[in-house]
C-alpha cells in the first residue's frame, strides 16, 4: 500500500497527486495547455474571405474551430484531446470556447478556456489583383441572327454563373462589363471560371462557343502567359 500523499508546496494531503505535488499545484508550476487569450485571423475587407492555414477560404464556425484548435500548446500529456466550439456573439464577434483534456500519471486534467476571436483587415491578392482589372479571359457576349433581344436578358444570366464560383475560386468574378455595338464584353478574372461559365450557357441556353488564346507576355518563373477569349452567340 502506498504511504499518505502530502504536497511539499501547501500541505495538501487529500485529492489526484502528479509527481509528488498535489494536482493544483502541479498545474500551476507547470504549463501543461496553453491557450491564447485572443487569436487573431487576417479577414479581407472586400470579399470576407479569411486566411486560414494559408489560404483565403469562406470562413464558418467548424474551419474556424480546426483553426482554433491547432493554436493550442499542449505539453506532456498523455491522450490529449482538443475541442473548439466557435459562436457568434449579436455583434457579429466570434469567440470560441476551448476545451482540451488529458491524463498525467493517469491522472485525468481538464482544461477550459473562452477565447476571443478577433480579425485583422486586409485586402486579399485576389481582390487586390481583381480591383486593378486583373483578367485571364474575356468573355464576348454577341447575338445569334435575330436574337439581339436575347442579350441584355443573357448578361446577368452570364454573369451569374462566373460569381456563383466565388467562393471556391477568390479570381472568379467580373471586374468589367463594356457594351459594344455586336454585345458585351466581359473582363473576368480567372480563365477556368470564364471556361466553366461558357459550358454553362452551351448546356443551357444552347449558345455557340469559340475559344482561343493570344501570348500575353511572361511571368516571373518564365512561363508564357495567355489571355484568352471565348466568344459566346446566344
Ligand atoms: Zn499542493
Ligand atoms: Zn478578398
Amino acid at each position: 500500500m502506498k504511504g499518505e500523499n502530502f504536497c511539499p508546496l501547501c500541505g495538501n494531503k487529500k485529492g489526484h497527486f502528479i509527481k509528488g505535488l498535489c494536482k493544483e499545484c502541479f498545474l500551476k508550476k507547470h504549463n501543461i495547455v496553453e491557450i491564447p487569450e485572443t487569436i487573431f485571423f487576417e479577414q479581407c475587407r472586400t470579399c470576407g474571405k479569411t486566411k486560414l492555414f494559408g489560404k483565403m477560404v469562406v470562413s464558418d464556425s467548424k474551419n474556424l474551430a480546426s483553426f482554433v484548435e491547432k493554436k493550442v500548446k499542449i505539453k506532456n500529456l498523455n491522450n490529449s484531446e482538443v475541442h473548439a466550439a466557435v459562436s457568434t456573439g449579436e455583434d457579429g464577434e466570434f469567440s470560441a470556447k476551448v476545451l482540451a483534456k488529458g491524463t498525467i500519471d493517469n491522472v485525468p486534467l481538464f482544461f477550459e478556456k473562452e477565447v476571443l476571436l478577433e480579425p485583422r483587415p486586409v485586402q486579399c491578392d485576389a481582390c487586390m489583383r481583381l480591383s486593378s482589372q486583373y483578367h485571364e479571359a474575356i468573355i464576348q457576349l454577341r447575338a445569334k441572327e435575330g436574337g439581339q433581344k436575347e442579350l441584355k436578358k443573357m448578361l446577368p444570366i452570364l454573369v451569374g454563373f462566373v460569381e456563383a464560383m466565388h467562393s471556391k475560386n477568390s479570381l472568379s468574378a467580373v471586374t468589367e462589363v463594356s457594351e459594344k455595338k455586336e454585345g458585351f464584353d466581359l473582363k473576368v478574372g480567372s480563365k477556368k471560371a470564364a471556361q466553366i461559365a461558357v459550358r454553362q450557357m452551351k448546356n443551357k441556353f444552347n449558345a455557340e462557343t469559340k475559344s482561343s488564346s493570344v501570348l500575353n507576355g511572361v511571368d516571373k518563373s518564365g512561363n508564357e502567359k495567355y489571355r484568352f477569349t471565348f466568344l459566346v452567340r446566344v
